[in-house]
Order: structure tokens, then sequence, then C-alpha cells
């Protein structure tokens, strides 16, 4: 007889395995709107069956939480169960033996809490808050509400100027977006419940790149109203679009040389080529919106003047100051910040950094633009100095992976310490404190890092570029004013409205803090509804393009199409965009996976599509 034997998986196990895959593909694709409650026993559910049921905490204590989770589900007329739930969980947090059977208990403790009005109207009215508002997963992700299962067909007809005028109803930048958006809308796609998530922003992008000139509606007759907007980037002219459409006199207010703000100032060409983003906005303007160019509201014109001229003023100034690290040598020479850098880029100015040893600090989408930026103006070697590990950078994975494939290197836990400088006073080094990852922040879901019992580094630097966030420029808006928030905000109410100022909105960046277009999209958009509003009318935005019906061919489980990029030894020494685009094959293919949740899920028992706003 053996002692030890090969074990190989048996039958059971890899069946279990595609099981746990299975539903790992359906928890990341629980669409928003799903009953938090059978969300929350369906977890715990799994919980208990992970543990080893030593405790009778664990043991009896979550089969109790099941119960009663159970019972609000079925209606329990005493409302005292919540209580009970949660005096249930919090004694199980504080006993059971091990972190498995406290993090099942906690789940359930960080529900009740969070969406105690769910657990109410189940016990109150035997029905829940969240499933009435069940929509199409997609459009609700999507921060401007864009019709995608509605252009996703149109490109599956080959209908693609169609798509653009169907998108241009809640988004006046489909071309941006195509190339830009970080594309939340794909967060939550049904299909990842069957493979993975459509590729909304690829199909978005086969739409523009084959539309051609895609003509606008009609503005409605003049109002005779006047509207001022302070800022030329995504969210102003958002504004300014719909305003025009509805018939209002527009002017745009622009401090810079050029219009598009962080869309020029801040992403580099290789991802939003510029004749494309020129192109978008001359579009938008030939609706008669009047630009006044290098004028700085505050400076050239105050605030109070402009609310004197105007009959409404929408602010949408953006996030263009830099943040700084607050250590020693930060103001030395050769030390820049993410904006300045990308900002004179911008305007066509492209430094020579040829031969150059350069440090990034920071770990965002940002610093990962400066990054690539560098890399492409000639450094030598381009080293990114982040102080928690690779996956918890705030950058999109692709946009590392990018980095790196072109030649980046990417120090992780490293936290920046000071910085060295020469008799000239300028930066020859960056000093950093090593750090080991820590505890898990529960709020943020990425763990801490703590310093780690080693010696400080020292990286050498010709250059090094500060990247860690952006703070707004309020000075002149206060002064007229306008209420800041702790952190520099402008505050503003969910309908961009400035209550404590008449006429008076504003959104974007400067209202969030550093987001993202979409996000200053969809700001612009409700903006121009409420002033509308405001000013007395009710114009509705629309359109006439018709849906086509779903048609189902192969609904077998398939591989999402991705984005093709061209190689990175190539690509790596020009500002020449970056993605290749679909090929129609690919877009006929890829639009053809999409389930028409608009059709056949939620969304349409909900009233169907969003025809107008
Ligand atoms: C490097 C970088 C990369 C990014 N990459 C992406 C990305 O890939 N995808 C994405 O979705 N988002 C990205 N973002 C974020 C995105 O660009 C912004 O969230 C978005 O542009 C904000 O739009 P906004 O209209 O609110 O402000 P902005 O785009 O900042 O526009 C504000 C405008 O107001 C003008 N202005 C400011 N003050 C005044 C004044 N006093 N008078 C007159 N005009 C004034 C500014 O010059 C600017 O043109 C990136 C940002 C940066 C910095
Ligand atoms: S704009 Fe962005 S979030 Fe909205 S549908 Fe397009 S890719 Fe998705
Ligand atoms: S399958 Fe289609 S309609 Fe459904 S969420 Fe995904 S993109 Fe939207």
């Amino acid at each position: 007889m053996s002692r030890l034997e090969v074990r190989t998986p048996s039958q059971m196990q890899t069946v279990v395995e595609t099981i746990y895959r299975d539903m790992e593909r359906r928890i990341s694709g629980s669409p928003p709107g799903v009953c938090p409650v059978d969300e929350a026993l369906n977890c715990l559910n799994l919980c208990r069956a992970q543990t080893c049921g030593k405790c009778a905490p664990c043991r009896v204590g979550l089969t109790q939480l099941a119960d009663m989770l159970q019972q609000v589900l079925d209606g329990e007329p005493d409302e005292a169960i919540i209580d009970r739930i949660e005096r249930t969980a919090k004694v199980i947090v504080s006993t059971a033996d091990c972190a498995i059977g406290i993090d099942a208990a906690q789940l359930v403790l960080t529900g009740v809490r969070g969406f105690r009005e769910d657990f109410e109207e189940h016990v109150r009215h035997h029905r829940c808050l969240s499933t009435l508002h069940n929509p199409v997963p997609c459009v609700a992700m999507c921060p401007a509400g864009v019709d995608i299962p509605g252009y996703v067909a149109l490109v599956r007809e080959g209908r693609y100027a169609d798509a653009v005028r169907l998108i241009r109803k809640d988004n006046p930048f489909p071309v941006a977006c195509a190339y830009i958006c970080e594309h939340p809308c794909e967060a939550r796609c049904r299909r990842k419940m069957v493979d993975d998530a459509i590729n909304i922003r690829g199909l978005k992008r086969a739409a523009v790149d084959n539309a051609g000139l895609v003509p606008h509606p009609k503005c409605a007759p003049s109002t005779g109203k006047t509207v001022a907007v302070v800022g030329g980037g995504p969210g102003g002219l958002t504004a300014a679009y719909y305003l025009a459409l509805m018939g209002h006199k527009v002017t745009v207010y622009e401090k810079r040389k050029q219009l598009g703000g962080m869309m020029r100032y801040g992403i580099p060409a290789y991802r939003f080529p510029r004749e494309k983003m020129e192109a978008e906005i001359r579009s938008i303007l030939s609706l008669g919106i009047e630009v006044k160019i290098g004028v700085d509201v505050g400076t050239e014109v105050t605030f109070d003047q402009l609310r004197q001229q105007y009959d409404a003023l929408y602010i949408a100034i953006g996030a263009h100051t830099d943040k700084k690290v607050g250590m020693e040598g930060e103001d030395a020479r050769g030390v820049i910040s993410a904006v300045d850098m990308l900002r004179g880029i911008g305007d066509g100015i492209l430094p020579d950094f040829t031969g150059k040893n350069v440090v990034v600090i920071g770990g965002g989408n940002v610093a990962m633009d400066v990054t690539r930026s560098a890399i492409r103006l000639g450094a030598s070697k381009v080293s990114c100095v982040y102080r928690r590990r690779q996956e918890d950078m705030t950058a999109l994975a692709e946009e590392v992976e990018g980095a790196i494939a072109e030649g980046a290197e990417v120090c992780s836990l490293e936290a920046p310490v000071r910085i060295e400088t020469n008799e000239e006073g300028k930066a020859v080094a960056l000093w950093t404190q090593p750090q080991i990852i820590g505890e898990i922040d529960r709020t943020t879901g990425r763990p801490k890092p703590d310093v780690a019992e080693v010696e400080e580094r020292r990286i050498p630097a010709d250059l090094i570029i500060i990247a860690v966030g952006q703070g707004i420029h309020s000075e002149s808006f206060e002064q007229g004013g306008v209420k800041i928030q702790r952190g520099g905000a402008f505050l503003a109410e969910s309908n961009t409205q400035l209550p404590y100022l008449e006429g008076v909105f504003a959104g974007g960046d400067c209202v969030t803090g550093p987001a993202t277009v979409i996000r200053a999209i969809a700001a612009g958009k409700a903006a121009a509804a409420n002033i509308d509003e405001y000013l007395g009318f009710h114009h509705e935005i629309t359109t006439d393009v018709q849906v086509p019906a779903p048609v189902f061919k192969d609904l077998k489980a398939r591989g999402r199409i991705n984005i093709s990029e061209r190689d990175a030894m190539d690509r790596k020494d020009d500002f020449d965009c970056i993605e290749c685009g679909y090929t129609d094959e690919e877009a006929f293919k890829e639009s053809g996976r999409c389930l028409r949740c608009d059709h056949f899920g939620f969304g349409n028992f909900r009233g169907g599509r969003i025809e107008k706003w």
C-alpha cells in the first residue's frame, strides 16, 4: 500500500471550479437595480457553504441570519426583525473565531445599515424598492444615459449615421467618448452573465469612424434668452450645445487659446487624435454658439458682470491647478507638474526629453499619460513611482500595461520622501521609502501601505514630474458669492443649480473634483435642461431614429472582441493614435452579442426606452 499519492483534480472538483467561474462572472455582472436583500441572502448562503462551522457564532449565527433575511423577503410583518438582524450580525462580527465568519456577518451588517429602507419596504409592503426602478444596466451605468442597446443594434445593421444621431440625443461628443470614455457602461453589462461584457466603447468607435458627416437637428426658434457658459471643456460645450438646440443664445468664455478643456490640455493625442477633437468641436459650434477665446472670467471680465449681462450662467471651469506632494525639493528646477507639462503639449509645444532619465510620481491615469508622453518625447528611461502595489493603481489596467509595453518601469511600494538637488538647485534624484502593503481600507477596498523596515532608496533623475491630482481655481468665483466646499469644489445641487445664487448653475470637474469626460457631459446635459426650465421653457430633446427590433440568431457563449492596438515598439515614438478600431466584420459580430436588455430585460417593464428628455 502506498503512503502518498499524486493527486489530480477529481471530476467533481473540475465541475465545481466551472461553477465557481460561472458564479464569479454572474456576480461581476450583477446589474444595478437587483434586490439588495435577496443579493445579501445569496452571498450569505455562499459564505455559509464556505465556513468550517467549528465555532457556534458562525455555525448557528449565520444560519439564523439567513433565516431572518428569508423572513424579510417573505414579508415578515414584524419590523423588529430588522433590529434583530443587525444585533445578531454585530454579535457574530465580535465573537466568530476566524475572519471568514466575521466577514460574512459584516456583509449583512453593512447591508442592513446601507439599505435599511429596502428591508422596511419588504416588511411593510412586501415589495422591493430597487426592483421598482430596475433599469437597462448599461444605460443606467452611463452617466449621460446614452441609449446603448439602440445604437449597438444600429451598428449591427450598418446604420452608422443613425447610431451617431441616436447617441447625440444624450451626448454631443460621440467621437470623444468613442476614443477616451472610461466606459462605466460596461461594468455591469448583463452579457457578463453569459461570457463577457459587450465592447460598448468599441462599437461607438465603429459608429463614429464610419458615419461620415452627420448633420445636427434644427435649433428651436429663438427664445430671445441669453446664457453665458464659463469654460470650453466637454461639460461647458455640452450645455452650450443643448441650450442652442433649445433656441437660446449661448456664449462660451474660455480662458485658454483653444477649446476642449482637459480633452486638449490633458488627454494626449495618441489616445484622442487632435483632428478628430477639432472636427467634433467645430460641429458643435456650428449650431451658432458664440465663443470668446482667451477671456479669463475673474480677470478680464468679472463673474458679477456676466451675471448682469446674461439671463443665466453655467460654470464649468474644470480642475486645472496642480496638487503638491508636500516634500522637500518639490520647487527645485527640474521638477514639473503633470498639468503644466500636458498643458504645453496641448498648445503644441513638445518639450525635448531626449536622453533624459524621467521619474513620474503618481499611480492614476494622469500619471500614465505623462509617463507615456515622456517616452514619446525621447526620454531614455521613465520610472513611475507609486506608494502602493501596481494592482492598487487607480489608472486603468490597460493603461499601465500599455506603458510597460512601451518601456516604462513601474516602481511600486515606494513612497516619495524628498527630492535631492545639486549645488545649482536642480533636482538630481528622488528619495523614496520602501513600503509594505497593509490593512484594507473598507471604504476604498484598497490596502494601505505601511513603512517597510528597509532603508530609503535613491532613484537618480534628470526630470521629476508630479502627477498626484488637480485642484480647482475658485478664488474669483468665491468672491462673487459661489460657496466652496472643503477640498475646493463648488457647492451645487444635483440639478447643477446654485440655489443661493439666482440664475447660476455649475457642473463637471469644478463640482465633482477631477472625474471623467462623460460625467462632465452628463452635468452639462442636466444643466441645459434645468437652465431651460429656469428661463421658463420646457423644450424637449428627442430624435426620430427608429431602433431596429431585436433579432437573435446565435446565443452561444463567445469571446468579447477587443480593440487592437499598434505594436508597442512602433507606437512609442509618435503621438499618432494607438487604437486601431474595429473592422466591419468585428463590429458586426460584437454588436450581435448584445442581449438587447431594452427588449428582454427589466428595462422593458419599466416603461421601455427614454425617447426624449
Ligand atoms: C491627463 C488627463 C487625462 C485624462 N484622461 C481621461 C480619459 O481618458 N477619459 C475621461 O473620461 N476623462 C479623462 N480625464 C478627465 C477629463 O478630461 C475631465 O474630467 C473633463 O475634461 C472635465 O470636463 P469639464 O468640462 O468639467 O472641465 P475641463 O475639461 O477642465 O474644462 C474646463 C475649461 O474651463 C476653462 N476655464 C477655467 N477657468 C476659467 C475661467 N476663469 N474663465 C474662462 N475659462 C476657464 C479651462 O481652460 C477649460 O478649458 C483626463 C484628465 C487629465 C488631466
Ligand atoms: S459615453 Fe461612455 S459610458 Fe456612455 S455609452 Fe459611451 S462608452 Fe459607455
Ligand atoms: S447586453 Fe446589451 S443591452 Fe444588455 S447590458 Fe449589455 S450592452 Fe446593455
